[in-house]
């Protein structure tokens, strides 16, 4: 197989990579580094197999030779990330997602995009299944990513059935572990920073809010999984274990034995209630499901960000 990904710097992105490689998979990988990391990508620049390109996808994408997967995995996906690029994260998701389709078409390609739990909004379904359409507002400072999103299925699904293009879609549901950017202002790695540095954990509200985190290895492994099947339509690939801020910032003070006090900061704009991936449909048609406990991904990860692994200043 010899696999385009593009975002193959950003923090999933770069594991897919490093999967693809490890079966014997060719891998191109491209990213124009807005919130990637070279770093991140580090121990694959030598392998053979590999090769990288610094290209933004919302331009024309040519790739010489044959093309047997594309996968996209280009744009912010931390709320701090797209409010602060929120054109881009538009393009990314609408203009790039047309151009990596289109590369998919011309080389008869199978196409995985990846989606989000955004797609869900606030969710008034919990947990979420992939029949739900959502509640969004498209017109909030989330919206920039949800509707993006949203815009991209629709594409993916318009090139599916117009064009024949072999689609997959996974809904990805908050993923962490090694290779988050120590600043990428996401809940695991801000709290597992802070308590590090001994500094208050800033939760955001009243912490009553609910996520469920998958450690980035099962993520991975249920994409994999999804890009060998035989599954057109969105998948839900996310870990169901459901907690509270407040519950996630109590076990990483566990975890990492920090001091560390918790302080309150307000709650951003549209910031979903719940959110729980039902993956009913994951465990029939991929036979997945995750397997790392929370505490142990934390631990893991706690010793990623310890050993100062993470690009500094993020
Ligand atoms: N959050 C928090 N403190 C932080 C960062 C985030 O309490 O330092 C909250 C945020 O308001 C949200 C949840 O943690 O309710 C998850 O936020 P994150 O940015 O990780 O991703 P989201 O699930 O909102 O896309």
């Amino acid at each position: 197989m010899r696999t385009v990904v593009t975002g193959a710097a950003g923090f999933i992105g770069s594991h897919l990579s490093r999967a693809l490689l490890d079966r014997g998979d060719e891998v191109v990988g491209l990213d124009n580094l807005l919130t990637g990391s070279l770093d991140n990508v580090a121990d694959i620049f030598g392998r053979s197999g590999f090769s990288f390109v610094d290209y933004d996808v919302t331009n024309f994408v040519h790739i010489a030779g044959p093309v047997d997967a594309v996968l996209h995995f280009a744009s912010p996906a931390s709320p701090k990330d797209y409010l602060e690029h929120p054109i881009k994260t538009l393009k990314v998701g609408s203009l790039g997602t047309h151009k990596t389709l289109g590369l998919a078409k011309d080389k008869g390609a199978r196409y995985l995009l990846a989606s989000t739990s955004e797609v869900y909004g606030d969710p008034q379904v919990h947990p979420q299944t992939e029949d739900y359409w959502g509640h969004v507002n498209p017109v909030g400072p989330r919206g920039v990513y949800d509707e993006a999103k949203r815009f991209a299925e629709a594409m993916a699904m318009a090139y599916h059935r117009y064009h024949g293009v072999d689609v997959r879609i996974v809904r990805i549901f908050n993923t962490y572990g090694p290779g988050m950017r120590p600043s990428d202002g996401r809940v695991v790695s801000n709290f597992l920073v802070q308590a590090l540095d001994g500094k208050p954990l800033t939760v955001y509200g009243d912490g009553n809010q609910t996520r469920s985190f998958c450690y980035v290895d099962d993520e991975v492994r249920g994409i994999i999984a999804l890009l060998d099947s035989d599954y057109v339509g969105p998948v839900n690939v996310g870990n169901p274990n459901e907690f509270t801020v407040r519950d996630l910032a109590g076990l990483v003070l566990e975890v990492t034995g920090s001091p560390s006090e918790i302080v309150h900061e307000p709650l951003p704009v549209d910031d979903p209630a719940v959110r729980r991936p039902d993956i009913s449909l994951a465990r029939r048609v991929l036979g997945w499901e995750p397997a790392v406990e929370l505490r142990e991904g934390l631990a893991r990860t706690a010793e990623y960000f310890r050993r100062g692994l993470g690009a500094p200043g993020g």
